[in-house]
């Protein structure tokens, strides 16, 4: 873990999932968005926020089946 000074979290952005810290003097992310996300008009980033999350789930559902997939696979035969 990198050093923090105090009060400064490690921080995921809702709309791109980057790691950011928070707060940072002179920069304008926020505590859910990253610098990049925080100029995008709050309509576009909801929509933004809604793909993202739907990745995640997709993410998440593919390493289970993945997990699944490798308990059903027997190990190569050599
Ligand atoms: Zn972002």
């Amino acid at each position: 873990m990198p050093p923090t000074t105090s009060g400064q979290r490690l921080r995921t952005c809702r709309a791109c999932g980057k790691k950011f810290e928070y707060p940072v003097k002179g920069n304008p992310a926020t505590r859910h968005h990253c610098e990049d996300c925080v100029i995008i008009p709050p309509e576009t980033r909801k929509t933004i926020e809604r793909l993202s999350s739907r990745v995640n789930q997709v993410e998440f559902q593919l390493r289970s089946l993945e997990a699944k997939l490798a308990a059903l696979t027997p190990p190569p035969a050599k």
